[in-house]
């Protein structure tokens, strides 16, 4: 697990970093079954971080049980994210990527269930998992 603050550049590096599963999803935009994901847990200041390079992306408190199978939060850290138009699979989506490493994390909907309106459906296996980590 990649814990530093530099920027990964080079696809082998994410390979050997992550796990073959996170790799197919924050490199290759693919998405976890949902309800497959293991808990997640927040790091010790409350941030859930990017899997592939340790950029706190949500905090804890905004985090929500959306019932979708995926960890949801309805908004994101200041300029931790990136929001992209994804016309991918004949939908109009917006996608969301880390802003440091432009890895893939989900998808941003507007129809959150709190005052932000948002609902930032990501998959676990792109944070890092802290509770096996010291
Ligand atoms: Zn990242």
């Amino acid at each position: 697990m990649n814990t530093n603050n530099n920027i990964l550049q080079n696809e082998d590096d994410f390979k050997k970093n992550l796990t073959s599963e996170q790799y197919q999803v924050l490199r290759q935009k693919g998405t976890e079954a949902p309800f497959s994901g293991k808990l997640i847990h927040p790091d010790k200041d409350g941030f859930y971080r990017c899997a592939a390079c340790g950029n706190a992306l949500f905090s804890a408190s905004a985090k929500f049980e959306s019932g979708t199978g995926w960890p949801s939060f309805d908004d994101a850290l200041p300029g931790a994210v990136k929001n992209i138009e994804d016309n991918s699979h004949d939908m109009s989506r917006v996608e969301t990527v880390c802003a440091k490493c432009n890895s893939h994390l989900g998808h941003l909907f507007e129809d959150g269930p709190t005052k932000t309106g948002k609902r930032y459906c990501m998959n676990s296996v792109c944070f890092e998992d802290f509770e096996d980590s010291n």
